[in-house]
């Protein structure tokens, strides 16, 4: 076998992805001691987790919000560990999300809860038991802080009492939550202005529970779910460089193709060129549809690892993903961290959907992503896999069709901005095929599994029968993905692998 070399003391890890969890999964490994190599099919880390630049623009691909940029989250610690933060401002914008409407006034998520429950109240004063209910039900979760030191895994009865008893003052409202929908809650509100509202956002979130729109209000409220000035590339880099000088080893272009397994024992990998790279541990941090079905062909699933992609559990829709440099810096436009949604009249026919409303991300909040005196949107729209997959079999046409998305969204976005189409410097437009072919995930899910009151909390296996020594980690095996389970299961999994190697799981902090 070529390359690396089997080391007597230290037993080494080959991680596939070089995403924020693998990315992770490699810090740890080397404060723990074990040789670390990640393979990367890409040029860059990060993953998802990525940006691109055009004409002197910054299109940024993840970061909104991040949980634990402040002290109130466990998480927060993590960051620190990994070093992802480091020499990062972070910011805390006033408005989490905002929702505009034709006939009334906008709601808007303030970050603040005291202010969101005033500004709720005014909205629809005859809602004012719903209203209390919510905003108190978002205090309440301010008091939750996800335990995060020790793996699950590795609780001990003990370990499950002590945090039985932790969650049990908080297990009322987390029932209750994870059950109401934003539909079932805009159902249940009197007022017009709030039902219209909520109505507006059940187009995209109908089924989403209420718990995971209250949990990043809590968060927001507390100040540990800010955005990094930069966004989601230097993020990615801080990783990438803690890693490095940990004594870590990153292979760009590297693209593996099998996991190599011996005595149903995972031996190292295949990439694309040949090359077989050895390794007592390989832990997969890339998405997990290859990982099981292409890297390991099937091999090692039964049908609760099958399940859930067979219909069990749904992916997060791929995303049509259009970037636009306006040379405006837009001052008098909201800073929003999660978007600002507003309706579309007359209609707009977008990436084959005539659509109602549009949301955007105006990113004035960040200079450092455009030129002096300009500034980013970005437009997310929910797309049809299937759809571009057709196109992109006819290069002509998928060209085509890229172009005229573009110019809907310009035109949709007029109806907001008026005189913004003028300024438009640079526009780009990402389909589903980008997405996969730049990242692998399965059906260009942006971020794995789709949350919803079943999955939420509920991790999927990250092991698979029969087959030792190898492990997965990220957004894949923790339904609702992010960054946050990128860096707690990549952490998990190595305080796991030192629990069997009978070790003291150790950390630092950067
Ligand atoms: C538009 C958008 C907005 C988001 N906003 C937020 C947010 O505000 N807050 C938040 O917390 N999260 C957000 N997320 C989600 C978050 O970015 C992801 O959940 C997280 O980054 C996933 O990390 P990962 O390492 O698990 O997976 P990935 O990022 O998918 O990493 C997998 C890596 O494996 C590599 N790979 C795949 N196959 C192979 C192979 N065969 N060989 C070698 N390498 C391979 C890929 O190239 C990739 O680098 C957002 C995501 C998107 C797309």
């Amino acid at each position: 076998m070529a390359g690396g070399q089997r080391d007597s003391e230290r037993k080494s890890v080959a991680i596939i992805g070089g995403g924020i969890a693998g990315l992770c999964a490699g810090c740890y490994a080397r404060m723990n001691g074990y040789k670390a190599t990640i393979f990367e099919m890409h040029s860059l880390p990060g993953g998802v987790c990525t940006a691109w630049h055009r004409n002197g623009y910054t299109i940024d691909s993840c970061i909104h919000w991040l949980v634990g940029s402040g002290p109130g989250s466990g998480y927060h610690k993590l960051w620190k560990e990994v070093g992802a933060l480091a020499g990062s401002q972070v910011i805390d914008l006033d408005e989490f999300m905002r929702i505009e409407c034709k006939d009334g006034p906008a709601l808007v998520f303030y970050r603040d809860v005291d202010r969101l429950e005033r500004h709720l109240l005014e909205l629809g004063p005859e809602d004012g038991a719903l209203i209390r209910e919510f905003t108190n039900g978002i205090r309440k979760l301010t008091r939750f802080d996800m335990p995060l030191d020790k793996a699950a895994a590795l609780y001990t009865p003990w370990d499950k009492l002590a945090m039985f008893l932790r969650m049990a003052p908080l297990g009322p409202a987390f029932l209750k939550w994870r059950k109401v929908t934003v539909e079932d809650f805009a159902k249940r509100l009197e007022s017009p202005a709030l039902k219209r509202a909520f109505a507006s956002m059940t187009g995209e979130m109908g089924s989403f529970p209420m718990l995971g729109l209250m949990m990043p209000l809590s968060w927001q409220h507390q100040k540990t779910a800010g955005y990094p000035l930069g966004g989601s590339l230097p993020f990615a880099r801080n990783i990438e460089r803690r890693f490095l000088g940990l004594g870590g080893e990153v292979k760009y272009g590297a693209r593996v193709e099998r996991v190599l397994v011996e005595d149903d024992r995972a031996v190292g990998v295949r990439l694309a060129d040949g090359s077989e790279h050895e390794a007592d541990i390989v832990i997969s941090a890339a998405d997990g549809h290859s990982t099981i079905f292409d890297l390991l062909g099937g091999k090692y699933a039964n049908d609760a690892i099958r399940g859930p992609y067979e219909g069990g559990m749904t992916p997060f829709p791929p995303l049509l993903y259009v970037g636009i440099g306006v040379a405006d810096p837009l001052p008098d436009v909201p800073q929003v961290s999660s978007g600002i949604s507003f309706p579309l009249e007359p209609k707009v026919e977008i990436d084959g959907k005539v659509r109602d409303r549009l949301s955007m991300n105006v990113y004035n909040y960040d200079p450092t992503l455009a030129p002096a005196g300009k500034t980013v949107i970005v437009v997310m729209i929910s797309s049809d896999y299937d759809r571009w997959k057709a196109h992109s079999l006819d290069p002509v046409r998928y060209r085509a069709e890229k172009s005229l998305a573009g110019e809907r969204v310009l035109d949709a976005i007029a109806q907001r901005l008026p005189g913004t189409r003028s300024k438009v410097e640079m526009i780009d437009v990402a389909t589903p095929m980008t997405w996969e072919r730049y990242t692998g995930n399965w059906r260009a899910s942006y971020e794995g599994w789709l949350l919803t009151g079943a999955s939420l909390g509920k991790g999927l296996p990250t092991t698979l029968p029969g087959l030792r020594n190898f492990r997965m980690v990220g957004q894949w095996v923790a339904p609702g993905g992010g960054l946050p389970p990128a860096v707690s299961t990549a952490r998990d999994a190595v305080q796991i692998l030192c629990k069997e190697d009978g070790k003291q799981f150790l950390t630092t902090e950067a």
